[in-house]
């Protein structure tokens, strides 16, 4: 099977010849149909995340049809078509894994990162951390719900009842979250990066109040923001945009150094917090919500080989909504 591999950080990712796996106990192996491109696969492709494995596959969210699978794997048929997230396995056993934190799980395995992912024409997976798909999707649009949409749907819920909320840099999982928020009646405001006035247009097709650049202020005071830029410099400016006892959630793996701030701009019980990886909760959650809300994914695809110009793309923000890689 071919698969784009990353040999070492930041050098392109490589389109292999490589056998293709063998499921194990309670694994199924999936005939890849869509695989999204995340921010995280650029941040493992520039080496900002410590320890994962290389080579590695990136690609965490696949989605695919079971081809075959493992000892004692019946929780999917062969034909189904699932999807395989982030959260690729954990322990079940630690104190976190135990209260329903398993996204905070010490020994996670990630997909993409520690177990081959989906930037491949075969992907393996635990079976009990796939989830079904709702059949409204095709595919390629249901890729970007795996990651873009969880994480961006995890990032919402932290920010409670939270009516007026700014969104910080608008991508994959803004694209998504803003219309759950409008599905939920929540008023949106889109910060971008300054000038950046596709992305400005795009927030407010999406049903946003306002879209500016990020360094604006906004019409409105928040109750919350959420930032999905990997800008720690806009972290002083939402807490800045935020009225007191409102929560400033940062929702990427990855993120530049925090400039020193006065105390002030926390100061009136504001709340700052980070988001990390997700439940199979979550998961299970978002998907029922997404068709509900009839969220609409914004895709450009790409030939699987092409992986690199998609994470190009990523990088130079020329994306309008999410990158998705596809098999050829
Ligand atoms: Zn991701
Ligand atoms: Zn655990």
């Amino acid at each position: 099977m071919k698969a784009m591999r990353l040999h070492a950080p930041r050098r392109a990712l490589e389109l292999d010849e490589v056998a293709a796996p063998e499921p194990g106990p309670g694994e199924v192996l999936l005939r890849v149909r869509a695989c999204g491109v995340c921010r995280t696969d650029l941040h493992i492709a520039d080496g900002e995340l410590e320890g994962g494995r290389l080579p590695i596959v990136p690609g965490h969210e696949i989605v695919g049809t079971v081809a075959a699978r493992g000892e004692g794997a019946g929780r999917f048929a062969e034909g189904d078509r699932i999807g395989v997230p982030w959260l690729g396995w954990s322990c079940g056993e630690c104190g976190h894994c135990r209260a329903g934190r398993e996204n905070l799980c010490d020994r996670a395995r990630f997909t993409g990162f520690h177990r081959d992912g989906g930037y491949a024409d075969y992907a393996l997976a635990d079976e009990r951390f796939c989830f079904a798909l709702p059949s409204t999707y095709g595919d390629v649009e249901a890729a970007p719900l795996l990651c873009a949409g969880l994480i961006g749907y995890r990032a919402l819920a932290m920010a409670g009842d939270a009516r007026r909320i700014g969104i910080y840099g608008f991508g994959a999982a803004a694209h998504i979250v803003a219309q759950v928020a409008a599905y939920q009646g929540r008023e949106l405001y889109a910060f971008t990066r300054p000038g950046d006035s596709v992305a400005q247009d795009f927030a407010r097709n999406l049903g946003c109040r306002w879209a500016g650049d990020s360094d604006a202020t906004a019409p409105e005071q928040l109750d919350a923001a959420l930032l999905f830029a990997p800008v720690g410099a806009l972290v002083p400016l939402a807490l800045a945009a935020t009225r007191k006892g409102g929560s400033v959630v940062c929702a990427g793996i990855h993120m530049s150094d925090i400039p020193s701030f006065p105390y002030a701009l926390l100061w009136g019980e504001r709340s700052l917090k980070s988001v990390a990886n997700l439940t199979r909760r979550d998961g299970e959650k978002f998907l029922r919500l997404a068709p509900l809300a009839r969220v609409r994914t914004e895709v450009r695809r790409y030939p699987l080989p092409e992986a690199n110009a998609a994470l190009g793309d990523l990088r130079r923000g020329a994306l309008s909504g999410a990158a998705v890689l596809v098999p050829v």
